[in-house]
């Protein structure tokens, strides 16, 4: 079998490296030339949209997934009629449009901050009467680590908010005075089988995700794992998915959903008995889902900016470093390394070694 990815990072990357165990074989359609995955698969070269690329992709894969949710509606659509395309084109549609997204929340029953859609200042000034300060304006498309996005803390910073955002169609939410960020990873198959994962503790900073952490037998797992079914069965949803959401006093509140492998769920490559991106896999393949137990405490550490010394990681007990291939750039994500360990004590020395060692390479 050969899998199609439509993006060739290092979710396409890892997506691989738990495939080829499965004798599975990939081809990925990336623009770039040196994207991480490129090196263990076949590589189409060029654009997302290129027709002859995506004829060539329909023709070649068997099933075709991707690694990011901005690839453009029409491109999912087109696979769709020439061969199987999952996570559904539908479920794509909503999780690229933050309007739809809460409103599809909202139709579900799922609490979200309060938000409003904004095409304009007049919009935004009126908006903010009733969500109150702070708030925050997003971009309703191409958002991802925080980028397109500004708080705002009172009146006087309206304008200069809504002209950062040059035009583009937004929407404003009410901020979340969360006590902590929980996501929930889940997996389903064509037959309907749901696999959930134990809540990811996430930490972020300046909008960027940088530490996630397994949360066993944690209070909010039955709540977040009926929100995230509503998600799948509505959206009749092939594969894993990500649900992020704010735990504020005791409820769960949802931000925003990821068709597709997350960051929040690395930890499981060594520390659940199946990775999110073997149960992808599995997933999309109608092929039985495997289990989502944790192995020990595990949790995983972001290196953004930059990395570490090898050796160094390397050299600390219960960590596994996960390189992308990805020249390093200011705010860019270049690894990864996840802790997995059977005392809480040592599984808390490595996490706060390596979340040091994140942090100096990250503001040098
Ligand atoms: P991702 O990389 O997760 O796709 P994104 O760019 O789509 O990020 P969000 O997940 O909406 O952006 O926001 C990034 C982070 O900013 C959140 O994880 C959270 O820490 C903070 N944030 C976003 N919206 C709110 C809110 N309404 N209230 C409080 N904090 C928020
Ligand atoms: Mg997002
Ligand atoms: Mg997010």
């Amino acid at each position: 079998m050969k899998i199609g990815i439509l993006g060739g990072g290092q979710l396409a990357r890892m997506i691989a490296l738990a495939g080829y165990p499965l004798g599975l074989k990939f081809i990925v359609l990336d623009p770039d030339v040196n994207a991480g995955a490129a090196g263990l698969s076949e590589h189409l070269l060029g654009a997302y949209d290129d027709a002859d690329l995506l004829a060539e992709l329909a023709e070649k894969a068997d099933v075709v997934t991707y690694e990011f949710e901005n690839v453009p509606a029409h491109v999912a659509e087109f696979l769709s009629s020439h061969t199987q395309v999952y996570p559904p084109a539908g479920a794509l549609a909503v999780a690229q449009d933050r309007l739809l997204e809460k409103n599809f929340f909202k139709d579900l029953g799922i609490r979200t901050a309060p938000f409003a859609a904004i095409d304009s200042l007049a919009d935004l000034e009126h908006a903010m009467g009733e969500i109150g300060y702070p708030a925050i304006l997003k971009s309703r498309r191409m958002g991802y680590d925080g980028k397109g996005q500004v708080v705002i803390k009172s009146v006087d910073e309206l304008a200069a908010a809504w002209q950062s955002m040059q035009g583009a169609a937004s929407i404003v939410e009410g901020f979340v005075p969360f006590q902590r960020e929980v996501s929930i990873i889940a997996a389903r198959s064509p037959s309907g089988e749901i696999a959930y994962y134990p809540l990811s503790k996430n930490q972020h900073r300046g909008g960027i995700l940088r530490v996630a952490e397994c949360c066993t037998n944690d209070p909010e797992q039955t709540i977040a794992e009926n929100y995230v079914s509503l998600l799948l069965e509505k959206l009749d949803y092939v594969g894993v998915i990500a649900l992020e959401l704010f735990d504020m006093n005791g409820e769960l509140l949802a931000n925003e959903f990821a068709p597709r492998v997350h960051n929040s769920g690395h930890w499981t490559i060594e520390g659940a008995e199946t990775s999110q991106f073997e149960n992808h896999l599995r997933a999309i393949l109608d092929l039985p889902l495997g289990s989502t137990k944790p192995r020990g405490y595990a949790g995983m550490v972001n290196f953004i900016g930059g990395l570490a010394d090898d050796t160094q990681l390397l050299s600390i007990p219960n960590a596994h470093l996960h390189l992308y291939d990805k020249a390093p750039r200011k705010g860019r994500k270049v690894a990864h390394a996840t802790v997995r360990a059977d005392s809480e004590k040592q599984y808390r020395e490595a996490l706060q070694l390596l979340a040091n060692l994140a942090l100096a390479v990250d503001e040098s």
